[in-house]
């Protein structure tokens, strides 16, 4: 299907953020009396969930030490449970499990919950999470935690299931998805705004406003928007670092192991939370060898096949090739033994799950901006970004916000994420976890 060669709203990229926009700012236009779905085309050089949202573990939590992550997730859970069917989502909950270094963090973040209204439970102390724990997993038997988030919200979607639930969302308010059209740049007008997209198959004039919304793809679209590999960062305490890259990659450990998905069930049979480990306690493979005596963690949810999750990802020192994606070869030659041992380590059903494991479609690279949270902004008069720094699958509600901007007003929930921040020093908060999203 060749797209049109003018439109009033054009979106870039079919993948969670896109298509949730495309859906949202159709109802926008729609309830307000100023347009349709109609007024709407969205385009993706692949098709729907191509991209990073096909492949996400599709974790939906709301563990963020940074109060303005956690008030988005809040919303985003909203969304997620406006209508699960049709996302797919399974709102199992979350238990986040930490080692005392983390301790502070977690409550301050359940302090942080309970403030928002956001359902989660605290509990404090090694004997007494191991009692919460065994409750749920009378096999439970990881060591080295003292605190547990046990989030009553969230839980996982099924990643591609969820992203063409949304194109169905978006096709009934009658936005048109054109597959199979790539960006190659674009044209500006005398102030700065895009005028022109040139694809492969042909310009389209975009007569409002255009949202990029390219995952992983981050980088190449800032270049096509005319925006330098690096920037100077203004910390929050006033020194400002230099020529820091603007994105970095990170490849994304994720695998499974195929048993029954019956038999990671909680003690009453019912279906179990996505589960998050973080201890210092060693680790070491079920035939007795150290993994590691160092931090480590990892996450792992019951899946259609049996158990997916993944551990800590890795830096990408150069420049990646992101197409096809995901490559095969994404995940570390270590990181089976790793997470195999840690599911051992945490309950004893999976005690010699390493012959389990299988190669399965997991895992692939994740853009991530200078300082590990999303950018959520204009960056041309009329073009509109997101860059989710990796964070996003979970946002789905991201569009909606990103559709109440597009229609002229302001979103509270997305401001702290301005690129200005940078320049201004109006930083996120660091937490002590060892991942970059947390
Ligand atoms: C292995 C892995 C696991 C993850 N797990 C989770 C998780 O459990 N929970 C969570 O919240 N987040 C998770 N994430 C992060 C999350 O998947 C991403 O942040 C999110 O999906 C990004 O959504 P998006 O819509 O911005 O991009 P994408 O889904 O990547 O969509 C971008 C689209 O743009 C298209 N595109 C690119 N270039 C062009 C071009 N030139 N022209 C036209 N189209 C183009 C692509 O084909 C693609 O379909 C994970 C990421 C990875 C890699």
């Amino acid at each position: 299907m060749t797209p049109p060669r003018t439109s009033p709203y054009v979106v870039v990229g079919a993948g969670i953020h896109g298509l949730s926009t495309a859906y949202h700012l159709a109802k926008e236009l729609r309830t307000r009396g100023v347009g349709s779905g109609a007024d709407i085309v969205v385009l993706d050089k692949s098709s729907p969930g191509a991209g990073a949202s096909g492949i996400a573990c599709g974790v939906v939590r709301n563990n963020y030490f940074q109060p303005a992550m956690s008030e988005l997730m809040q919303a985003c859970v909203e969304v997620w449970e406006s209508d699960p069917a049709a996302y797919h989502y399974n709102p199992v909950g979350y238990i986040a499990l930490g080692a005392s270094v983390q301790q502070d963090d977690l409550i301050a973040t359940y302090e942080r919950q309970e403030q928002i209204g956001y359902r989660s439970e605290l509990i404090v102390g090694a004997a007494d999470v191991d009692e919460h724990m065994k409750a749920l997993f009378p096999d439970w038997r990881a060591q080295g935690v003292t605190v547990c988030l046990h989030e009553h919200q969230g839980g996982f979607a099924f990643n591609m299931a969820s992203v063409l639930g949304l194109a169905e969302k978006c096709q009934s308010e009658g936005v048109t998805i054109y597959s199979g059209v790539e960006v190659r740049e674009f044209e500006f007008a005398s102030d700065d705004s895009v005028r022109t997209v040139v694809t492969e198959e042909g310009s389209i004039e975009v007569g409002e406003q255009l949202v990029v919304a390219p995952g992983p793809w981050a980088k190449q679209f800032w270049k096509l928007l005319g925006f330098p590999p690096t920037i100077d960062v203004r910390t929050p305490d006033g020194d400002v670092v230099k020529d820091r890259p603007m994105w970095t990659y990170w490849n994304l450990q994720e695998g499974e192991i195929h048993v029954d998905p019956l038999s990671f069930a909680t003690a009453d049979g019912g279906a179990p939370a996505v589960i998050h480990l973080d201890t210092d306690a060693p680790l070491y493979t079920d035939d007795g060898k150290l993994v590691t005596d160092e931090l480590w963690g990892i996450y792992f949810k019951r899946d259609r096949d049996g158990v997916q999750g993944g551990a800590s990802p890795l830096v990408v020192e150069e420049d990646v090739e992101l197409d096809p994606y995901p490559q095969t070869t994404n995940v570390d030659p270590g990181f089976p033994d790793m997470w195999c041992a840690a599911l051992s380590h945490a309950l004893s059903r999976f005690e010699d799950c390493r012959a389990l494991y299988r190669n399965a479609r997991s895992g692939g690279v994740g853009a991530f901006t200078a300082d590990n949270f999303p950018v959520f902004d204009y960056l041309k008069p009329n073009v509109y970004a997101i860059l989710d720094s990796n964070h996003g699958y979970k946002m789905i509600g991201v569009g909606r916000e990103v559709a109440k901007v597009v229609v002229g007003e302001h979103s509270t929930l997305l401001y702290p994420f301005r690129f200005e921040r940078f320049a201004t020093g109006d930083l996120h908060p660091v937490s002590h976890s060892p991942y970059p999203w947390s």
